[in-house]
C-alpha cells in the first residue's frame, strides 16, 4: 500500500479525480500523521473533527463533478489567519482564547475550493523571527537534523514548513514580511511561494507590517505550490491593497521551457563571508539555468546593503502601531493588577502577554516613529524603500527573473542565533529587499550541504508576473532533482 502522506498534492488530485482514493481516506491518514509528527511542534491546534467534515463534503463535491485542484486536501494553516471559532493567536500570549468571529480570506477561498483543515500551526509569535523560537507555544523542530542535533525550521512560518516538511501536511498557508516563506523553505527542503503584494487578500491576517505582509504557500513541490496559490489568489473588496486582477492558471506556467529568458544575477548579493557551499550551489544553479537555454545576465542592485536597516525600521515601525490593539479590552488576556486603574491594566496585559522579540520591535518601532526621530528613522527608511524598489525596476527592465541565494546559511541549533538579534535579522539578508519591493518570489530547494541540510535558491520575478516564477522555480527543480527526504526520527 503506498503511504498516502507521500503523495503529492497533484498526485492526490488525480487520484481523488479517478476515484482511487476518498478525501476522507487521505484525511484519516493525515490526522494520524498530525498526531505521530508531535515531536516536531508544528500543530498547536488540532481539528480533525472538522477535518472529516470538510472531506466528506469535499468527496460529494468530487462525485458531482466539481473538482477543484484543492478539493479534498489536507492542509496545515498558519496560527495568524483566522479560522472562525478556531484557535487563532498568531502564536502569542496575548492572543489567549481567541477565536475569531469570521474567516480570512485566504482561508475561505481554500474551503471554497473544497480543501481540509488539519489544524493550526506554529510560528514566530506575531510571525517576528527567522528560527520559529519565539512562539509562545515553544519552539518548532526542523525535520532535518544536523547529525543528533535538533535544528531550527527557520522563521517564521516553522509549523508550516516543519508539517509540511515532515508528512503531517499536503501544503501550508503562510505568510512573508521579509522571508517567512522563503527562508523556512529553504531551510527545510519544501517550496516555499510569496506572490506579489497585493495578489491574496489580507483580510482576515493578523497583521505584523501591513504594507509588506503577503500570504503564500508551503508545498513539496513547485506544482503543488501552483495548484494551491492559485486557490488563495485573487481580489477582495475586504482588503483595500488587494488588487483586482485576473488570477492566471499558475500550473500552466509549469511548461518546462525557458528557452531565451534572462536571468539576472545580482552581484551585491555575493557576500563576504557566505558559505563556500551556498555559492557553489549558486553558481550550479546559474548553470542549470544556462543549460535549460536561458540567458545569464549580471546585473547591479545596488542599495541592497541598506534593504535589511530599511526593512528593521519600516517593519517594527507598522508593527508598534498595529499591536497597540492588543490592550486587554478587545482581545484575549487581560492583566488586572490589585488596585490599578485602566492604565494599570495596559501595562500589565502588554507586559506578560507579548514575548521579548515582540517588546523589542514595539520599542524600535515606537522610537522612529516619535517626533524628533521620525524624519532620521521612519522617512529616511521609506526613502530608501523606494530606491530599493527602483533597483528592482531597473534591473527587470532587462531580465526576466532573478537568482539569487534563499539565504546565507542552513539551518542553525536553537539558541545559536536567539541570544543575538543581529545575528538572526542578518538571516534576512537576500528575503528582505523583495519585500520592501513587492515582488513575487520563490524558494527551490537545491542541495543539501555538507551537514546533510538543505539549501534552496530564490527566484524573483516582476510585479503579477507570478508565471514566470513558476517558470523557473520548475525547471529549476527537474534539473536540481532533490530527492532526498528526512531520516523520520519523529514517528
Ligand atoms: N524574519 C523576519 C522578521 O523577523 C521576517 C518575518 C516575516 O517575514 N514575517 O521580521
Amino acid at each position: 500500500m503506498t503511504d498516502l502522506t507521500k503523495l503529492t498534492i497533484a498526485e492526490a488530485r488525480d487520484l481523488l479525480k479517478k476515484g482511487d482514493i476518498t478525501s476522507r481516506e487521505l484525511t484519516e491518514v493525515h490526522i494520524a500523521s498530525v498526531d505521530a509528527a508531535d515531536a516536531l511542534n508544528a500543530y498547536i491546534a488540532k481539528t480533525p473533527e472538522l477535518a472529516l467534515e470538510q472531506a466528506d463534503k469535499a468527496d460529494a463535491k468530487i462525485k458531482a463533478g466539481e473538482q477543484k485542484g484543492m478539493t479534498g486536501i489536507p492542509v496545515g494553516i498558519k496560527d495568524l489567519f483566522a479560522t472562525k471559532g478556531v484557535h487563532t493567536q498568531a502564536c502569542s500570549h496575548i492572543l489567549d482564547g481567541f477565536k475569531p468571529e469570521y474567516e480570512s480570506t485566504v482561508t475561505q477561498n481554500l474551503w471554497d475550493d473544497g480543501a481540509v483543515m488539519l489544524g493550526k500551526l506554529n510560528m514566530d509569535e506575531f510571525a517576528m523571527g527567522s528560527s520559529n523560537e519565539t512562539s509562545f507555544y515553544g519552539p518548532v523542530k526542523n525535520p532535518w537534523r544536523r547529525g543528533d542535533t535538533d535544528t531550527v525550521p527557520g522563521g517564521s512560518s516553522g509549523g508550516s514548513v516543519s508539517s509540511v516538511a515532515g508528512f503531517a501536511a499536503m501544503g501550508a498557508t503562510a505568510s512573508d514580511t521579509g522571508g517567512s516563506i522563503r527562508q523556512p523553505a529553504s531551510f527545510t527542503g519544501t517550496f516555499g511561494f510569496k506572490p506579489t503584494y497585493g495578489r491574496c487578500s489580507r483580510y482576515g491576517m493578523v497583521a505584523f507590517a501591513s504594507s509588506l505582509d503577503q500570504a503564500g504557500t508551503i508545498t513539496r513541490t513547485v506544482r503543488d505550490g501552483a495548484i494551491m496559490m492559485e486557490s488563495i489568489s485573487g481580489f477582495d473588496v475586504k482588503d483595500s491593497t488587494s488588487v483586482d486582477m485576473p488570477v492566471p492558471n499558475f500550473e500552466a506556467a509549469l511548461t518546462g521551457d525557458i528557452r531565451g529568458k534572462k536571468i539576472g544575477i545580482p552581484q551585491e548579493y555575493h557576500l563576504a563571508g557566505m558559505p563556500a557551499e551556498i555559492e557553489a550551489l549558486w553558481q550550479q544553479g546559474i548553470e542549470w539555468m544556462k543549460a535549460a537555454g536561458a540567458e545569464i545576465v549580471d546585473i547591479n542592485l545596488p542599495h541592497t546593503k541598506y534593504a535589511l536597516p530599511t526593512y528593521y525600521i519600516v517593519a517594527p515601525a507598522e508593527a508598534s502601531s498595529n499591536l497597540a490593539r492588543y490592550d486587554g479590552v478587545r482581545y484575549g488576556l487581560r492583566d488586572v493588577p490589585q488596585n490599578g486603574g485602566l492604565v494599570d491594566m495596559y501595562e500589565a496585559t502588554r507586559a506578560a502577554g507579548f514575548g521579548d522579540e515582540v517588546k523589542r520591535r514595539i520599542m524600535i518601532g515606537t522610537y522612529v516613529l516619535s517626533a524628533g526621530y521620525y524624519d532620521a528613522y521612519y522617512l529616511k527608511a521609506q526613502k530608501v524603500r523606494q530606491l530599493i524598489a527602483d533597483d528592482f525596476k531597473r534591473a527587470f527592465e532587462k531580465v526576466d527573473a532573478i537568482l539569487t541565494p534563499t539565504a546565507p546559511s542552513a539551518a542553525f541549533a536553537f539558541g545559536e542565533k536567539s541570544d543575538d538579534p543581529i545575528a538572526m535579522y542578518l538571516n534576512d539578508v537576500f528575503t528582505v529587499p523583495a519585500s520592501l519591493a513587492g515582488l513575487p518570489g520563490s524558494s527551490v530547494p537545491v542541495g543539501l550541504d555538507a551537514n546533510g541540510l538543505p539549501l534552496g535558491l530564490q527566484i524573483l520575478g516582476k510585479p503579477w508576473d507570478e508565471e514566470t516564477v513558476f517558470k523557473v522555480s520548475g525547471v529549476m527543480e527537474e534539473a536540481a532533482n532533490f530527492t532526498a527526504k528526512p531520516a523520520e526520527w519523529w514517528r
